[in-house]
């Protein structure tokens, strides 16, 4: 089954970095490339808005003509503090506008304010309001990183899971997956943890909020799943209506990264009978579908 990748980064050829690397990004025809090479029929664009991850910024309506020309989806990205820089501005203004020309949800949302910062709280509020799914990017603290910020044990984002009951959240990340596991203060968050899991606060909270989400993309989500294969065979099974097969392709590089095996290894668990034809057909595709084609 050719699979959808629910979160990617695509840009027109441009000189300009990607990151400080000097990689750029992948065109939408080397995308379209990599995505033959690794049965992904297309993907979801992610435009970049906020300045804490990239050299420059992409806008909504360059997403938007990216998909409209490659076949491919997108969504929206608002920054909270576009408007007003105020928590009480309303962003449905902006979300309105971009869900009737065709986004299909808002992210990748990586502003570096705590989850329960007044102003991620407005945005949070009226992609609520608008039924528009929030894909975000957790880092670890405030400077240094992008992503929106929580502490260890993932305190901040539970209290939005529980104030936001009907917004569906999107998680993806370092910080976010190494919670797959127990850690503790001195484990690295930012990292990609080894070694068994033993179950810790990402299975907690997609066990008792059904809004939580997660894309397995990037070295943090295949890390996740095949660090310790036995459970992540259970956590594809038990959590596969919530979980959406995805890449975080940035630059054409990526085709040599570990993460890029992943839809290979998601064929050979159903191949193997370790998945059952149900969960990888959601994982794969159907899930995506039901946001991307309501
Ligand atoms: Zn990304």
């Amino acid at each position: 089954m050719k699979k959808i990748d629910m979160h990617v980064h695509t840009r027109m050829p441009s000189t300009i970095g990607r990151l400080a690397n000097g990689q750029t990004y992948a065109t939408p025809l080397e995308l379209h490339e990599m995505y033959e090479k690794i049965g992904v029929e297309t993907g979801v664009i992610l435009p970049r808005v906020s300045p804490e991850c990239a050299l420059d910024v992409q806008s909504n309506e360059n997403a938007k003509e990216l998909a409209d020309k490659y076949n491919m989806y997108w969504f929206c990205n608002i920054d909270p503090r576009f408007g007003g820089n105020t928590s009480d501005y309303n962003l449905s203004y902006f979300l309105e506008y971009y869900k009737a020309l065709g986004a299909k949800g808002v992210g990748e949302v990586v502003t570096n304010l705590y989850f329960d910062h007044p102003l991620m709280q407005n945005l949070f509020y009226h992609c609520e309001k608008t039924g528009l799914p929030l894909l975000f990017h957790i880092a670890p603290q405030i400077g240094g990183y992008y992503g929106i910020v929580d502490d260890l044990g993932l305190p901040r984002l539970e209290i939005s899971l529980a104030k936001y009951p009907n917004l569906t959240f999107i998680g993806h990340s370092q910080p976010f997956w190494a919670e797959i596991s127990k850690i503790s203060s001195t484990d690295s968050r930012n990292a990609y943890p080894t070694g068994k899991v033993t179950p810790g606060r990402v299975v907690e909270l997609m066990q008792k909020y059904p809004n939580l989400h997660a894309d397995l993309s990037a070295g943090s989500g295949y890390n996740a799943i095949f660090r310790d294969p036995e459970f992540g065979v259970w956590f594809l099974e038990t959590f596969s209506d919530r979980l959406y097969y995805a890449t975080d392709i940035c630059a054409p590089e990526n085709i040599h990264a570990p993460f890029i095996t992943l839809s290979h290894r998601l064929d050979e668990l159903v191949e193997q009978g370790k998945i059952s034809d149900s969960a990888y057909r959601k994982i794969s595709k159907e899930n995506a579908l039901k946001i991307l084609e309501n």
